[in-house]
């Protein structure tokens, strides 16, 4: 049986950075990713923006994950492409994987330490609950994307977007580009879903019109589809009667949100934390099962492919360092007040040498003029300003506990101010 310090499910690029840096932390590691290639949903991105950050240039998807692909593929780390897992048991300190792929048949694997670096899913519309019959040409904005982007086909004419979340309004400048007429992009909530830097290149510069506090709540067709109703809604979110209008179209493109994908952790009985759909995790990302970590969209979605491939990095260190030796964790809670939607990690590990934390959050409304707060018994050991808070764009910090003596018996409360 084939053993490794460190195991990574999934090769998108959480997968990728978390991978390098365990072999550069020593650990013997393997990547399994269920698709032909590395490189995750960045394939089929091939617009630009992404690396911004990290490389200081604009690259494509494809781009963004090929420098990474090049720099594993140059390591002495192993990958398995093509391979599913099937089941993974902790057995004592280790875990036992059982993977399936053409070359091997059923084959188990040892690790000592697992990083879930699985990405998420989309939303499909069977969770906004649209009415209608089942006719063809409704799609998620992914689907769609790998139809026009990775296989050349335009899947519609005329087409509705539904949720202006990121990739809603990257496809719906996509489909313009490629001779589609989108006639709009419909979002129930009062303001976008997605970054202000998207509406602007992929909806103001096309002209595609942007209707807040509108959903679709009926679609139309036989086999294809060929109108949706569209209705205003309140400020719950609830169509308001009398307010309907039908739109022709052949298409229907769903951007209604992305959800980490866990199935595997679910299996591992790891608890999921309700507000990121990811598991709960200390500042080493180690989820609350010993040995198992998660990273980049399978902890929670990010916007930027930067800080995936920041998590995935802080993700395979500490699973290689935790492969060589542990000691046994002391975790203090990390609360966030409820004007933020989520912060990641909800606890700190105060026995670990690590004592740097990066910790990511997003506010739940948008804000003006604000401080964010880090509390610990009373004191603020954390402060900062921020002119706007904005749900779709995730903020970032990091801090020291070094010289913070902390107590098990603490907790650290994330407040907003202002
Ligand atoms: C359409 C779109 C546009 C975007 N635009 C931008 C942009 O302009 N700029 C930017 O910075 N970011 C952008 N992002 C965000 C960024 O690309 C993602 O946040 C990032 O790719 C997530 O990386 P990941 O590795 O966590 O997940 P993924 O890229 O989804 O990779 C996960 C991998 O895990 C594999 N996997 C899943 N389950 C298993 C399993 N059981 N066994 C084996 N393998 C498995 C999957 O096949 C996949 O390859 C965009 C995202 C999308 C979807």
């Amino acid at each position: 049986m084939d053993n490794y310090d460190v195991v990574v499910l999934g090769g998108g690029p959480a997968g990728l950075a978390a991978a390098l840096a365990s072999n550069e932390c020593g650990g013997k590691t393997l990547i399994i990713e269920r698709e032909k290639l590395l490189g995750g949903i960045l394939k089929q991105c091939i617009h630009d923006g992404f690396g911004l950050i990290r490389f200081k240039e604009k690259l494509s998807g494809p781009e963004y994950s090929g420098r990474y692909i090049d720099m594993v593929l140059e390591k002495d780390i192993d990958v398995e492409t093509s391979t599913f897992v099937t089941e993974i048991k902790k057995q004592g300190e280790e875990f036992l994987i059982t993977i399936v792929n053409s070359k091997y048949g059923v084959k188990k694997i040892k690790a000592k330490a697992i990083v879930l670096a699985n990405g998420c899913r989309e939303r499909t519309w069977r969770q906004v609950f649209i009415q209608g019959t089942r006719p063809a040409g409704i799609y998620t904005a992914g689907t769609a994307q790998y139809f026009v982007n990775m296989m050349g086909y335009l899947p519609f004419k005329k087409c509705v977007v539904l949720g202006s979340g990121d990739i809603g309004l990257i496809m719906a400048r996509r489909l313009t580009l490629e001779g589609c007429t989108v006639e709009g992009v419909y979002e129930a909530k009062s303001t976008p879903s997605g970054l202000s830097r998207n509406i602007a290149q992929c909806l103001d510069d096309f002209s595609i019109p942007l209707h807040l506090s509108h959903t679709v709540t009926r679609v139309f067709g036989d086999d294809r589809l060929n109108a949706v109703e569209i209705s205003k809604v309140d400020e719950k979110m609830i169509p308001i009667p009398g307010t309907e209008k039908i739109v022709e179209c052949d298409g229907l493109v769903l951007s209604v949100g992305l959800i980490p994908e866990n199935e595997i952790a679910e299996s591992l009985n790891i608890k999921i934390d309700r507000k990121t759909k990811g598991p709960f995790v200390d500042q080493n990302l180690m989820t609350g099962l010993e040995g198992v970590f998660s990273c980049g969209n399978a902890l929670h979605v990010n916007d930027l492919v930067d800080y995936v491939s920041e998590s995935g990095e802080i993700a395979g260190e500490n699973a290689a360092k935790y492969a060589k030796e542990h000691k046994d964790r002391k975790l203090i809670r990390m609360n966030a007040d409820s004007k933020f939607l989520y912060a990641v990690p909800q606890y700190i590990d105060i026995n670990s040498l690590n004592q740097k934390v990066i910790a990511y959050f997003r506010s739940r409304d948008i804000r003006d003029k604000m401080t964010v707060k880090l509390l610990y018994d009373g004191q603020v050991i954390f402060s900062r300003k921020y002119n706007k808070l904005k749900p779709p764009e995730m903020e970032r910090i990091t801090f020291d506990i070094s010289k913070l003596n902390l107590k098990d018996n603490g907790e650290i409360n994330i407040v907003m101010e202002g």
